[in-house]
């Protein structure tokens, strides 16, 4: 079956990696990204080994950028039915020092940016009585210091998936959320300079901590969402799958 997934936050990290991967099982792949350049990379990469991709500059946190985009892809890819809210960003500050905007910036890209790419998109779902949302989350959603924000809207998220599921299940469409642990991207190397510590170090030293004895790879998210998003997959919904070498509390 032609699928179109659109990827959010895809230009790198664990973005890129859904999407090459989501093009690996067959589908067209929209890449919207903020900055177009990394999501022009990696949707030349697909289109380069024989897989249909396109870039879309778009603010997730825009209404009408978020709508263009999916007429976009709607016309140049074909009708998006799958969805993977990733666009992130961090804003770490303890709660004292943490600034309104701090807390704004965070709150509009993870939480207002997934419902508005998600009412977006939704209609082409139901419509086609079949789709798949997946939302970042995070084990950040468990609490973490210096993230009130961040842990705010991935808990968020995970309610967000839990009421689309409910929602959107009986036209076909499954929403689950993916919760990584540490996974070694750009973010986690920001945070690693943040607090002035080498950044194979603090892998060294977050492996050390975590059951499975490594940090995860963007391709550990991919695998997860890859079998979210596939066929087999229609009867998992409102679940919050922890990916993170091991149990979380
Ligand atoms: P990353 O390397 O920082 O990539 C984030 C991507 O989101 C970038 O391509 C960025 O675009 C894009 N983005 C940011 N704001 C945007 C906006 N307003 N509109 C459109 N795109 C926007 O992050 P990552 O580590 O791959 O994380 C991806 C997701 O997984 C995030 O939701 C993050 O919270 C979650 N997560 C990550 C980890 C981890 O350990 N890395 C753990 C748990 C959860 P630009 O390149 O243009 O800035």
């Amino acid at each position: 079956m032609n699928r179109t997934a659109i990827v959010t936050g895809a230009g790198r990290g664990i973005g890129a990696a859904i999407a090459q991967r989501l093009s690996g099982d067959g589908m067209a792949v929209a890449l919207v990204d903020l900055d177009g350049a990394g999501a022009r990379e990696t949707a030349a990469a697909i289109t380069g080994s024989g897989g249909r991709a396109i870039a879309v500059a778009a603010d997730v946190t825009d209404e009408q950028q978020v709508a263009d985009a999916v007429t976009q892809t709607a016309v140049e890819l074909g009708s998006p039915t799958v969805l993977v809210n990733n666009a992130g960003i961090l804003r770490d500050n303890l709660l004292f020092k943490m600034t309104l905007d701090d807390w704004d910036s965070v709150i509009n890209v993870h939480l207002r940016g997934a419902f508005l790419m998600t009412r977006s998109v939704q209609s082409h779902m139901v419509e086609a009585k079949w789709g798949r949302v997946v939302n970042l989350s995070s084990i950040s959603a468990l609490g973490n210091r210096g993230q009130a924000n961040y842990s705010a809207v991935k808990a968020g998220l995970q309610g967000f998936t839990k009421t689309l599921a409910i929602e959107l299940g009986p036209f076909g469409v499954t929403a689950n959320a993916i919760a990584p642990g540490f996974i070694a991207t750009d973010m986690t190397r920001a945070t690693a300079e943040r607090m002035g510590m080498d950044f194979t170090d603090f892998c060294e030293a977050v492996a050390k901590e975590t059951p499975v004895r490594r940090v995860g790879v963007p391709e550990d998210i991919a695998n997860v969402a890859s079998f979210l998003v596939s066929e087999g997959a229609s009867f998992v919904s409102g679940q919050v799958l922890y990916v993170a070498g091991g149990p979380t509390v």
